[in-house]
């Protein structure tokens, strides 16, 4: 059998779960209304949360230091590739972040890997959220410790399996801070007094909350007022550029400068995203109106929702997914809304749990009142049409 033969084997049984995906092809800049495969749409699914992915500031930055520092950045962090824009953005981290250091990663799925297969050695044990993002799965199967799950932000869950791993060497709690289906928010109050009874460390990853949740937009540490050792963002979301950091101690930096491989042996983002982060960093902490307005959006979107009489998931993140149930209807559903003019996904099993299908909505500061009574409106109609709601 070919290796074509063999592989379109496979895809058919991909087809065949329902799990086939298909890229779709962004004819406009990163803003509500795009086009999308050929259409306009506005799109409720995008991860510019406060819309700086097409901010003048930024590019104007950005523009600065293409044409002062080329493109490329040449090599890793260890080589050639450490600018002093690399540098200055770090320090924009830490100081952003109010901790004694940071280290860039050429994305936030790298830095969770480069965490996950350094930190904890063989005879420790990670103890991981059921809905963690793939990205921290994927560190857990990397590392050399074991890896236990879980419930969802079931504390009780949590504690058993403290009270279960205690011959291990260390314990290391790993958990996203918002979770990406869900829109949940991690009780890290709880987990961090938790880790403080039973002597374990505490790794948040926080790409949909930085930028988004606490007073200063710092993320979930900042919500609840805690000290994880260790937090992991990315620039990708709200910030709108990409790259990911870590953040904690100099001593925790320096030996991930020295061990995590995702660092070693990759090459660094180039100096141009790091001015344009760097600027996003500046008006996450200076511009508390685009995290006001967006928590303003995301409160109406979720109570209007409520009172038609959708079951609305998750706290006040700028994930919202309304469940629809079985797979078939949230298809329809994500179809009509696209005929609305409106593209959000329906996401189905196995991502989500049978019965559970939902549209993933996902709002940000630059939707305008208009787009977001159109969504309202629409999800009113097709929702009675499909008899999601009565
Ligand atoms: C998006 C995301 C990541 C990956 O970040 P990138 O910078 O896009 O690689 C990691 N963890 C969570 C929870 C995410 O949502």
């Amino acid at each position: 059998m070919s290796s074509d033969q063999w592989l379109s084997q496979r895809i058919q049984k991909t087809k065949q779960a329902g799990l086939y995906r298909e890229l779709r092809t962004m004819s406009t800049a990163p803003q509500p209304q795009m086009i999308v495969n050929g259409t306009k749409q506005v799109v409720f699914s995008s991860n510019n949360y406060l819309g700086l992915a097409n901010d003048p500031i930024l590019i104007e930055k950005a523009l600065k230091t293409l044409q002062e520092f080329g493109m490329g950045s040449s090599g890793s962090r260890l080589t050639t590739g450490n600018t002093e824009w690399h540098e200055k953005l770090e320090q924009r981290i830490t100081s952003f972040k109010k901790t004694e250091a940071a280290l860039l990663f050429s994305s936030g799925y790298l830095a969770n890997i480069g965490v996950l297969s350094s930190l904890p050695e063989q005879g420790d044990v990670l103890l991981s959220d059921q809905l963690n993002h793939a990205s921290i799965i994927d560190g857990c199967r990397l590392s050399k410790a074991k890896t236990v799950i879980y419930q969802h932000a079931d504390m009780n869950s949590l504690e058993v399996q403290l009270k279960e791993t205690q011959a291990y060497t260390r314990r290391f709690i790993v958990t996203d801070g918002v979770f990406s289906m869900d829109g949940t928010i991690a009780p890290l109050d709880q987990i961090m007094k938790l880790a403080k009874r039973y002597d374990a460390y505490v790794i948040v990853d926080d790409a949909h909350a930085t930028g988004v949740l606490g007073e200063g937009g710092r993320g979930t540490s900042e919500l609840f007022g805690v000290s994880p050792d260790v937090v992991i963002g990315t620039l990708s979301k709200a910030a709108g550029v990409e790259g990911g950091f870590v953040t904690g101690s100099k001593v925790l930096i320096d030996f991930l400068l020295n061990h995590a491989r995702t660092f070693m042996f990759q090459t660094a983002i180039p100096p141009v995203s790091c001015t344009a982060a760097y600027a996003a960093i500046d008006i996450i902490e200076k511009n508390q109106d685009k995290r006001e307005h967006l928590l303003r959006k995301i409160k109406i979107i979720k109570s209007t929702l409520d009172t038609m009489g959708f079951k609305v998931y998750g706290q006040d993140t700028p994930i919202i997914p309304v469940i629809v149930g079985d797979a078939e209807t949230s298809v329809q559903f994500s179809k009509k809304l696209q005929e609305n003019g409106i593209y959000a996904p329906a996401i189905r099993p196995p991502t989500v749990p049978n019965g559970e299908s939902r549209i993933r909505l996902t709002v940000t500061a630059a939707h305008v009142d208009s787009q977001v009574e159109h969504l309202l409106t629409s999800f009113k109609d097709i929702g009675r049409e499909l008899k999601v709601i009565s």
